[in-house]
């Protein structure tokens, strides 16, 4: 899960790492007044949106008069920020964040994340400051600095040393830098973290380490662990197909393709989507609806799959191993029964009970396509969304 530039800065904040004073505000009135609560006469409004690469789509704002403040979040309020790290679609402005401006002399990169081949929390740096991680591997690759952390003793303050050092940090400010990363150290690791982000951390004119921006991402796994956290949640910064499956306890992700996917067993989905694939289609989701498979749960993904516009066949492809065919092809004609579905279905049954699950289907006068293997589904589901079944001389279309 991720959280808004604020709400990790009050985070690292709590961990003794230097941010700017700010104040967050739901509409432009607000800011301006949050400005002038803060004073000073530079501010910087921000738009708290779940991806970076804010400052080069236009949301980050530097303003020195309340009306540049007024008119830079009229701009943004209500509108979609797309940057590199959105997609297309982009991610909506609902709050800004008012921050004081901070005069900068040199911008740092600074990021701890998960090294799953080390099995260590990782401490990427470089001097290259300001550009993306992604940029600067690949263009300065030899001003990276990195550090595993051995999480029998913790991070080290020498290896802070050391990053200060590699990072030209002045020795007089070095005990700034110890005090920062161990902050992130602790942040990360106190709140299962899977990612912490700060780009740039900077030096100030006046001798500061200071943390402009900060990006958090928490194990959803772990997030039981930390209520806090999780109520932090904004749900407007979320696909909304993939909210109503997180709540209904479904595993969805959405896709740009048209082929709806139900599936039992997240390795099936996948191979489910590499077939529809192989077959000349484009799956529009990954959904993984559990072992249980029950009637209810397949209506459930029936009404999230048929939310989704994009959708034009929807291809049920079903194991049952615990489960039963017959049970299967129970839950799917109620489902079709309850869920207006006006797109052609595939279905394809293997496992337990098929014969009986495939006459189920068949005797329930649905206009449900069959499918024995997956291949087949798979070039049914492309050829119904093709809108040519001429060819497929062995279709059956019941009713
Ligand atoms: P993003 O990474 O989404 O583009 P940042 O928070 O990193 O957003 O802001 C982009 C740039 O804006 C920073 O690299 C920095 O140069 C400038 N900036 C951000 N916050 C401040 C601030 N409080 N004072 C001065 N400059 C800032
Ligand atoms: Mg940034």
């Amino acid at each position: 899960m991720d959280i808004h530039e604020y709400q990790a800065k009050e985070i690292l904040a709590g961990f003794g790492v230097d941010v700017p004073a700010g104040a967050l505000a739901y509409s432009p009135e607000q800011a301006t007044y949050r400005a002038r609560e803060l004073g000073g006469d530079l501010w910087v409004v921000k738009a708290q949106v779940h991806a970076g690469g804010r400052g080069k789509a236009g949301g980050v704002k530097v303003c020195t008069t309340e009306a540049e403040i007024q008119n830079g979040c009229e701009e943004m309020f209500g509108r979609k920020l797309v940057t590199h790290q959105t997609g297309p679609e982009g991610k909506g402005i609902y709050r800004v964040y008012v921050e004081a401006g901070v005069p900068i002399e040199r911008e740092i990169y600074l990021g701890f994340v998960l090294d799953r081949s080390s099995q260590r929390v990782m401490i990427v740096a470089s001097a290259e400051g300001g550009m993306e991680i992604e940029e600067i591997s690949a263009e300065k690759p030899e001003s990276i600095v990195r550090a595993t952390v051995e999480p029998a003793v913790g991070l080290q303050d020498f290896q802070c040393r050391q990053i200060a050092f590699k990072l030209g940090i002045e020795p007089a400010m070095t005990q700034q830098m110890v005090r920062t990363l161990q902050g992130c150290y602790r942040a990360f690791r106190e709140h299962d973290a899977t990612m912490v982000e700060i780009n740039p951390l900077v030096v100030t004119g006046d001798s500061r380490i200071v943390a402009l921006d900060a990006k958090m991402t928490f194990d959803d796994n772990a997030l039981f662990r930390h209520p806090q956290i999780a109520e932090l949640r904004d749900k407007s910064q979320e696909d909304p197909r993939e909210s109503r499956a997180a709540d209904r306890g479904l595993s969805y992700v959405g896709l740009e393709g048209n082929i709806g996917c139900i599936v039992n067993g997240a390795g099936l989905a996948m191979a489910t989507m590499d077939t529809i694939k192989m077959a000349g289609g484009e799956p529009a989701n990954f959904l993984d609806i559990g072992g249980g498979a029950t009637p209810e749960r397949v209506a459930k993904a029936f009404r999230l799959v048929m939310s989704d516009s994009n959708v034009q066949a929807v291809l049920v492809n079903i194991f049952a191993g615990i489960n039963r065919c017959d049970w299967v092809a129970k839950g799917v004609v109620q489902a079709l029964e309850e869920v207006q579905v006006d797109v052609p279905v595939i279905v394809r049954l293997a496992g337990t009970n098929v014969e009986e699950g495939q006459k189920i289907l068949a005797q329930s006068g649905l206009p449900i396509i069959r499918a024995s293997t997956l291949m087949e589904a798979a070039e049914r589901a492309v050829g119904a969304w093709q809108n040519d079944l001429s060819h497929e001389t062995n279709v059956r279309v019941v009713k």
